[in-house]
């Protein structure tokens, strides 16, 4: 190994859970952190610790000359940023690796092409995946949006070229208001993105969010460890992700994981990937790539047998992939719960202080937090605190560990959605694994009218 000593340019579970792949394969870590996080896990795990600005991620976990200059005071000889704040950045993944420091994620180029949401759907359709239909690039005027609504077939989406998190999408069912929406959609993406260019997609009625990982040695080697089922979604967040999908047969795993295997070989993509789709009647839809590690990577890990963020590292080190196709066998069922600091029905966001801390345990449990007693949980950054990730040899196991889990689970001192996902795994549709990505917000609706 080259690398030494990895920079982890994150905070929260995701900053220890690079940490711990590091130490395991003998690399020392440097932690960065706001004034807000002086007391957070990451920094005391770390080897070293550097204070890089002000409470405010603009100025701290976003602020490129501070981490670089970190970076150089440590001679950390490679960066990890995580998910989240720069990870998606290609300016900061060109400032880093012109700085000579190992860039621990993809190329680029590859980063700046996929974040393009225009140019992504190009790319993904040349390279033979399949599309939603839409139209095949930005819409350039009112009459072209009509004609090809016409052709598409009522309702479409509208959505911004630059857009994330779900922002900047209209529905549109009927032609009359095709005009006014796409002129709001465009507005809304000038304010939010500063770039009014949208597209347009088929609205698909009820699809499930089904995503492939992948990975990539960057010179045309790349493996697919299977998909991860997100559908359970508020507001376009995932709220509990499982590996495999409880929908799709071996076969169409087999066919879209070569699809994609394929389409990764001929791009020559480096290091970990995500192929986001939404599946419907049997059909795949490719929506966008994430050229970085997710949230949801451990249902992967578990099922896999593989450590992702450690794979990451070696490529980034110049190894080749450490396991072909072949070697790739999926076994058993993982799910994960994400726990946030927030109410579990109003979803206010309740930062506080831990009093209580007890993280379940067992046989196939694994907890990923930066929680620990008397940690003050700031309120400056994103509200999730644990991630719940169990493991069991079919789905059924997996749902009644994840049952008992649940209720060992103790965090005191603030609200928590830990009861949201007790109650969902109450439900016959969640047991059966029956559920799109609209099914939430509908339960979530009616849940507020019985009250
Ligand atoms: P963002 O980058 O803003 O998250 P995505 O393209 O990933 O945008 O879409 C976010 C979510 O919006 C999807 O997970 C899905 O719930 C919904 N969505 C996106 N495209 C469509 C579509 N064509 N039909 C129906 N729902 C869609």
């Amino acid at each position: 190994m080259a690398i030494k000593k990895i920079l982890i340019a994150n905070r929260g579970e995701i900053a220890l859970r690079i940490h711990r792949a590091a130490h395991e394969m003998g690399i020392k870590t440097v932690a960065v952190h706001s004034t807000a996080d002086e007391m957070a896990m990451h920094v005391r795990l770390a080897d070293e610790a550097i204070c890089i600005g002000p409470p405010s991620a603009k100025d701290s976990y976003l602020n490129i000359p501070a981490i670089i200059s970190a970076a150089e005071i440590s001679h950390a000889d490679a960066i990890h940023p995580g998910y989240g704040f720069l990870s998606e950045n290609e300016k900061f993944a060109e400032i880093v690796e012109a700085h000579d420091i190992k860039w621990i994620g993809p190329k680029p180029e590859h980063i700046n092409t996929m974040g393009d949401k225009v140019r992504a759907k190009v790319t993904a359709g040349n390279l033979g995946l399949p599309l939603v239909p839409g139209s095949p690039g930005a819409l350039s005027s009112v009459e072209e949006a009509k004609r090809l609504a016409d052709e598409i077939g009522y309702p479409v989406l509208i959505k911004a070229a630059s857009g994330g998190g779900g922002r900047g999408m209209k529905v549109v069912d009927d032609p009359a208001n095709l005009e006014n929406l796409m002129q709001q959609a465009s507005t809304e993406a000038e304010a939010a993105f500063g770039d009014p260019t949208v597209y347009m997609e088929k609205y698909l009625a009820n699809p499930r969010h089904i995503e492939f990982q992948v990975f990539g040695d960057g010179k045309g080697n790349a493996v697919h460890l299977g998909e991860r089922d997100c559908s359970l979604q508020r507001r376009h967040q995932k709220v509990f992700e499982e590996a495999p999908s409880p929908a799709i047969t071996e076969k169409q795993r087999a066919d879209m994981g070569a699809t994609i295997v394929k389409a990764m070989q001929d791009m020559q993509y480096r290091g970990a990937g995500t192929i986001e789709f939404l599946y419907e009647n049997g059909e795949f839809y490719f929506i966008e790539m994430n050229t970085r590690i997710q949230v949801e990577h451990p249902v992967t890990e578990a099922v896999t047998g593989f450590d992702l963020v450690r794979e990451q590292i070696r490529i980034a080190d110049g190894e080749p992939l450490s396991f072909t196709q072949d070697d790739v066998k999926l076994t058993g069922h993982a799910i994960e719960c994400r726990i946030n600091a927030e109410h579990p029905e109003t979803f206010a966001p309740s930062p506080g202080k831990v009093i209580g801390y007890h993280p379940p345990g067992g046989m196939h449990v694994r907890t990923d937090s930066a929680l620990y007693h008397g940690y003050q949980v700031p309120p400056y950054y994103d509200s999730m605190i644990a991630k719940l990730i169990v493991y069991g040899s079919n789905r059924e196991n997996c749902l009644r560990r994840l049952n008992r889990a649940l209720g060992e689970f103790v965090i005191e001192g603030m609200h928590t959605t830990i009861p949201l996902h007790q109650k969902l795994l109450e439900n016959e549709d969640v047991q059966a694994g029956n559920y799109d990505i609209k099914w939430l917000e509908k339960w979530l609706a009616e849940q507020n009218q019985a009250d």
